[in-house]
């Protein structure tokens, strides 16, 4: 999809161009139609993703009408990040007669108040402390500003922003469009957003990183106690085809299939516990479509291969670097896209460092902006968190493999095959990084 179908006028077709750009990022493809809608946006999106564009792009269109007042603030966290998206900014604008400024502290605020003062800009990006520094000598207002965007909005309220936010937000035009970028949703930062946007449309921008061709990979940090609901709505949200949903032993398999039955899924269980004959029947039910996802171990995914996997989803981190790469070649078979899920507990990202490490890059991690990550767990779950230790370590002791066996079977699993069976392709060397 080339630039020009976005609906951008040519005077920023040519400082895309000019910039280098060739084609939108998938981040700029979805956002930039959006925000020139008009609407309010909350997107998960990382640096990186080319999301800086995606912003000032459509805003800087709804500018080129008048130009000469401000009437777009863009707040960011940091004095670095706000030069970025300014420098980024006025580079697109080169062919236009919009003015872009920066201000934010650590620097002389008497330079600032001239630049705002004197000729004015179209667009500010600012940090907030700096901002209510100016506003409160005068030196700016904030009357005509139509486009408010919260650039990494989570990180301002990490920062102690929020107060500052929500006093920006009163100084602010109500009938304006309001873009918030957001990796996460903390509570300080729901309470800003639900006093910041307006009916907002809530898209995951976050572009998984493309390792290997046709598998797409991505982190999902949620609480342990919360995976099974973070997996139900997986589950329920993707294109799925079929699945293998990973856990690390038997007795989790087990109970982890039980609870997705309980929720309406069409699930078979596939680990070493399993007689050959049962193993077979799983996997020929997947393949025709009889159950929508296998729960399986790592050692009864050796030698899978299923066509048309459309998902492989570690319900746990798999402890050996290794076995993640397994995992994730049951995906995206034969050039096949596939999508590799990991959902991470805080107590798993020691193991995710590791894998990190191993594949050369990091992995993206997505947040689902409408899922309660604060709620209390179903019942069943419960227990499953906390107070748990004794089955989970009984757990851990009967995991299926040891940490750091790659290649050879526990011997309580003499049956299964493909122990030789190498990843179809290496990870190492990790292309395309993004986080
Ligand atoms: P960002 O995620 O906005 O920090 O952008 C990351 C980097 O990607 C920046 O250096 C941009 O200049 C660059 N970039 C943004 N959009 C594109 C594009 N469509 N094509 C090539 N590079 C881009």
């Amino acid at each position: 999809m080339p630039f020009a179908s976005l609906g951008l006028p040519a005077p920023l077709l040519r400082g895309v161009r000019a910039a280098g750009y060739q084609t939108p990022t998938p981040v700029q493809q979805r956002a930039i139609p959006l925000v020139l809608e008009g609407g309010d946006v909350v997107a998960a999106a990382q640096t990186g993703s080319g999301k800086t564009a995606a912003f000032v792009l459509p805003i800087l269109a709804r500018l080129l009408d008048r130009p000469h007042a401000l009437r777009s603030l863009v707040l960011a966290p940091t004095r670095e990040l706000a030069a970025q998206i300014e420098t980024a900014a006025r580079d697109l604008a080169r062919f236009t007669k919009l003015k872009v400024g920066v201000v934010h502290g650590g620097v002389n605020i008497g330079p600032q108040e001239r630049m705002l003062r004197g000729e004015g800009v179209d667009m500010l990006v600012a940090t907030p402390g700096r901002l209510l520094d100016l506003h409160g000598r005068q030196s700016v207002a904030l009357d005509d500003v139509e486009v408010l965007v919260l650039d990494e909005a989570d990180r301002m309220v990490d920062m102690g922003f929020a107060p500052d936010l929500k006093r920006i937000l009163r100084l602010l035009p109500d009938d304006r469009q309001t873009l918030m970028f957001s990796a996460t949703m903390p509570p300080a930062l729901n309470d800003v957003a639900r006093d910041a946007l307006h009916d907002p449309v809530r898209v995951d921008l976050s572009t998984p990183t493309r390792t290997v061709a046709g598998i797409t990979q991505a982190v999902y940090p949620v609480s342990r106690a919360l995976k099974t609901d973070l997996l139900d709505v997986l589950l329920r949200r993707t294109d799925i085809g079929g699945v293998i949903v990973f856990a690390r032993t038997k007795r989790g398999a087990d109970r982890l299939a039980r609870q997705l039955e309980k929720r309406g899924h069409n699930v078979a269980a596939l680990h070493g516990d399993r007689t050959q004959s049962q193993r077979e029947r799983a996997l020929r039910d997947l393949k025709r479509g009889r159950v929508q996802l296998l729960v399986a171990t790592d050692i009864a995914s050796r030698g899978i291969d299923v066509e048309d996997l459309t998902h492989v989803i570690n319900y746990d981190v798999p402890m050996a670097p290794e076995d993640y790469v397994h995992r994730i070649g049951r995906t995206g078979r034969a050039e096949a896209t596939g999508d590799a899920f990991t959902l991470v507990s805080p107590e798993e990202e020691r193991d995710l460092k590791a894998i990190e490490r191993f594949i050369g890059h990091t992995i993206v991690h997505v947040t689902i902006p409408d899922f309660d990550y604060k709620r209390r767990p179903a019942p069943e779950e419960r227990g499953h968190g906390r107070g748990h230790g004794r089955e989970r370590d009984r757990d851990h002791g009967r995991a299926e493999k040891p940490r750091g066996s790659v290649t050879r079977p526990a011997a309580a699993e003499p049956a299964e095959p493909s122990h030789g069976r190498r990843p179809r392709r290496d990870a190492p060397g990790g292309r395309g990084r993004r986080r």
